[in-house]
């Protein structure tokens, strides 16, 4: 049996801590670096029901995509959510260890795993990072369709292939639109408009589109935009990063258990459709 910090030492390979954005906390937030890791789950969120399926399933190492604590904190007092969080974790001798933007730039990344569960064909990174020769890590990814959809089927297959969330699918533009290009980002991802646009794609598929990034990008040009929800476009990460640890722990022979949450922590947890779109409100349709 690996030791946490075998373990660890091998997840920093794959994501490495350095790689994260200046504003990112990453790394390992509670654990002992010599305890014994057999069982490890993977989720996105580390909320307290995540946290409490890893106490059933008798997991030694939790690893989530989101930080517990981006800005740092004065108390773990178990009355605060966080605290309890972190009471529960150590507890029950479970680990906690946060890949977060190291995992989005990273080669395999988030929008990497976004693409492979929407069956895209990637062809580069959106902003590739400047100090990686092979021009593969960096944030979103460009990629192609072999059988151009219209937008209409390139949304209805992100519902089909993405958990399913009280928000569902999000369209934006004509959806008839042939779309052969895609650029793709698990996330928020209305920063990267930019990017989006000099790439010259179809359509963009992403999270977290606000009001004013998503209607200048359309004034602009008639790019697609489908909108899920950002723990669904992120969640296809976990499987990946699980098969990543499966293949780690057989070169090693660890034998370790991996598990994916399967727990939603998409914050929305209810959707009431308008009538029709396209109706006024106050007018008779
Ligand atoms: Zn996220």
């Amino acid at each position: 049996m690996p030791a946490l910090s075998d373990v660890i030492a091998q997840l920093d390979a794959l994501w490495p801590p350095e790689r994260a954005e200046e504003w990112d906390a990453v790394g390992t937030v509670c654990g002992e670096p010599g305890a014994e890791v057999r069982r490890v789950l993977f989720a996105v969120d580390p909320v307290q029901e995540v946290v409490d399926e890893a106490v059933r399933l008798g997991a030694d190492l939790l690893v989530t995509h989101h930080p517990l604590y981006l800005r740092g904190t004065t108390t773990v007092a178990a009355a605060t959510f966080k605290g309890r969080v972190v009471h529960t974790l150590i507890k029950n001798d479970i680990a906690l260890h946060v890949a977060h933007t190291n995992a989005d730039r990273a080669d395999p990344g988030v929008s990497d795993a976004l693409a492979g569960a929407l069956d895209l064909r990637i062809t580069g990174p959106l902003v590739p990072d400047p100090t990686d020769p092979a021009g593969r890590r960096g944030l979103g990814r460009v990629c192609e369709l072999d059988e151009p959809l219209t937008l209409r089927a390139l949304a209805d297959r992100a519902a089909a292939r993405l958990p399913a969330t009280a928000q569902g699918i999000r369209v934006a533009g004509d959806p008839d639109r042939t779309v052969t290009r895609v650029a793709v980002c698990g996330g928020s991802g209305d920063s990267l408009f930019a990017q989006v646009r000099a790439a010259g794609v179809d359509a963009y598929v992403t999270a977290d589109l606000r009001h004013h990034p998503a209607s200048e990008a359309r004034q602009h040009s008639p790019l697609g935009l489908v909108d899920a929800a950002h723990w669904a476009t992120e969640w296809p990460w976990i499987e990946q990063a699980a098969a990543q640890l499966d293949e780690i722990s057989d070169r090693h022979g660890w034998n370790l258990r991996t598990h994916i949450s399967r727990t939603a922590t998409d914050p929305w947890t209810a959707h009431a459709a308008s009538a029709s779109p396209s109706s006024t409100p106050g007018a008779p349709n």
